[in-house]
């Protein structure tokens, strides 16, 4: 079966018994090619192709076909790291210093689908395209990460945790859904 999509153009999408869920490639032509449970109705493969994030992930995936694309990349993914350098520490340095947390080091990412992580040897990594986004959600990613050091989950402890320093996180959440952490 072949999607024409807006975006992406044609996407051949291919049914494999081994598939678990949708998985997306980039076949040598260039052509997005999605690989499909057996079971997938057309409905169900139109609603994966739909998926916001699945389409974050396809784009971050996607080799750029122009190569001042990608050289205008670069050039931003450079001026953002320095930005990020010369202020994300410092800001979890504050908020850590505030509500009493400790962390070991703090480190700066460009991963193209998360905002922030805390590893269990208490290392947060901010990812650099928090820059570009609102100060408010910011800080909700830098105390999110944070609260990570005495919850290594996602449990209700965990929000209530967040929710003592950020009020309004459920707020800040949703909002920062609608931007994407790819350069
Ligand atoms: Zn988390």
């Amino acid at each position: 079966m072949i999607i024409n999509d807006p975006e992406f153009g044609e996407v051949v999408v291919r049914k494999n018994p081994l598939s678990k869920g949708a998985r997306f490639s980039i076949t040598p032509s260039g052509r997005l090619q999605m690989s499909v449970p057996q079971y997938a109705s057309d409905f169900l493969i139109r609603r994966w192709l739909k998926n916001r994030e699945n389409r974050e992930l396809i784009k971050a995936n996607i080799p750029p076909k122009n190569p001042a694309t990608q050289r205008a990349r670069d050039a931003k993914k450079k001026i953002l790291m320095k930005k990020a350098k010369e202020y994300l520490p410092y800001r979890l340095e504050y908020y850590a210093k505030l509500y009493g947390y400790h962390y070991d080091k703090c480190r700066l990412s460009h991963a193209a689908t998360r905002w922030g992580s805390c590893s269990s040897n208490r290392t947060i990594s901010l990812n650099i395209g928090l820059m570009q986004v609102p100060e408010i959600l910011r800080d909700y990613v830098i105390i999110h990460e944070l609260a990570h050091l005495n919850h290594m989950d996602h449990s209700a402890a965990f929000w209530q945790e967040v929710g003592s320093h950020d009020p309004r996180y459920k707020e800040h959440r949703a909002k920062l859904k609608k931007y994407s952490p790819g350069v």
